[in-house]
């Protein structure tokens, strides 16, 4: 299972110079990760700001590499025709994480 996390609103939520950890979306990272999943860190920020918030978050562990978030695609097949499925964060809030493992396990 290959994830992208974002950073911005999912990880960490900013109020002015204030920030404020997603607690909920970054237990759920960790789970991943004990599950077994790949997971990279990307944000429109840049891979730089995604990896140093992920090392301030002591999440630096769960991921394999840092990647900003793409403007283009050059790609054969439509995006929408992509297996990918979307989970937003606000269900790592809502649903327990074992919940989410198995449906993500289901559609694979
Ligand atoms: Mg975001």
């Amino acid at each position: 299972m290959i994830i992208y996390v974002d950073v911005d609103d999912t990880l960490v939520r900013s109020f002015g110079s204030k920030q404020i950890a997603m607690s909920a979306t970054q237990n759920y990272v960790r789970k991943l990760k004990e599950a077994g999943a790949k997971l990279y860190c990307w944000s429109s920020g840049g891979a730089e700001y995604a990896q140093n918030y992920a090392e301030m978050a002591g999440l630096a562990d769960c991921f394999i590499a840092y990647l900003p978030k793409p403007q283009v695609l050059l790609d054969d097949v439509l995006v929408q025709n992509w297996e990918l499925q979307q989970l937003h964060p606000n269900e790592c809030r809502s649903t327990p994480g074992d919940e989410l493992l198995d449906r993500l396990k289901e559609t694979r």
